[in-house]
């Protein structure tokens, strides 16, 4: 069935309830749209799972800081139905700010340690931000299963705790980062990067592997790992982190094992760039 739009939060529950009558699961793909192959990999994740899929396109306020990104991130909602559809999503759901953020709303989620890190550290909006619109979506929405890219692994782990600690009946499914060709992860933001800075911004993917060159020749100390690799970092990109954490608890490691994530976040002209991988996979 083609995929279908809807912006009205009434209209929504309306087409769930009649999903659920027919006994379909429903599978949800939160985004912020300017949808990409990444992205798509959500939904097709889902729709592999037999869910009636729900996709959010929202560029939510209130987990952007002052001084970031929010007026000019990417947008096209025509581009992103035709993509979602592509990829197999239901509908669409396009939320109203309004909707969103009623008048007189006021209550939010606050974040446990495994937001005090990474990306959390240094955007304080933003893991607060994610986590309340994402609680107000898994509850209007009342998805079976949610799928949540491995690109934005800090994000998928709070998000899966929110869960368990919320005692919310919704199975929080990670999906592999999706890259380009040349190991590049995909991101919306990537479209404002100008050509000349492509190839720095490879950097974090060329760091990655490296970072698993050097583990597979037998390297297993966290600091000086850190060491060698920060000292190839090109002084063209601001540095915002590059740490070596347990994939679990996100707690820093001093010695090095398969599963220890290396994560790395860093701004180029004022673009956010993140990525992150384990030492083995
Ligand atoms: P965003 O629109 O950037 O907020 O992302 C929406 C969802 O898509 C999040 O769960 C992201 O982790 C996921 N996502 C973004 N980029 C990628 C990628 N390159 N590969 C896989 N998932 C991604």
């Amino acid at each position: 069935m083609a995929v279908r739009l809807c912006s009205n939060v009434s209209e929504l529950l309306e087409i769930v309830k009649q999903q659920r009558d027919r006994n379909r699961t429903i599978g949800f793909v939160p985004t912020m749209g300017f949808l990409h192959k990444g992205h798509q990999s959500l939904i097709e994740a889902s729709r592999n799972h037999g869910n009636f899929t729900v996709v959010s396109v929202f560029v939510n306020p209130n987990q952007f800081g002052p001084n970031e990104d929010f007026e000019t991130y990417p947008r096209d909602s025509e581009r992103d139905f035709e993509l979602c559809g592509a990829a197999g999503g239901d509908l669409v759901w396009f939320p109203d700010v309004n909707d969103i953020y009623q008048e007189g709303s006021e209550t939010a989620v606050v974040p446990g340690a495994l937001s005090e890190c990474l990306c959390g550290a240094s955007r304080p909006r933003f893991l607060p931000g994610v986590l309340t619109v994402v609680l107000k979506f898994f509850n209007i929405v009342c998805p079976d299963l949610a799928y949540f890219g491995e690109k934005d692994f800090q994000q998928f782990v709070v998000i899966r705790r929110m869960a368990a600690d919320f005692f919310m009946d919704i199975k929080v499914v990670g999906c592999p980062t999706v890259r380009e060709p040349d190991g590049f992860a995909m991101s919306s933001r990537n479209v404002r990067l100008k050509p000349d800075q492509r190839d720095l911004a490879l950097t974090l993917y060329r760091i990655i592997m490296k970072a698993r060159d050097m583990f597979g020749k037998g390297e297993r100390d966290a600091a000086a790992l850190k060491e060698s690799l920060t000292a190839l970092w090109p002084s063209e990109i601001d540095l915002d982190y590059l740490d070596f954490r347990n994939p679990v608890s996100l707690q820093q490691v001093s010695v090095l094992a398969p599963d220890t994530r290396i994560f790395l976040g860093a701004w180029l002209d004022g673009v956010r760039l993140i990525d992150n991988g384990p030492l083995v996979g």
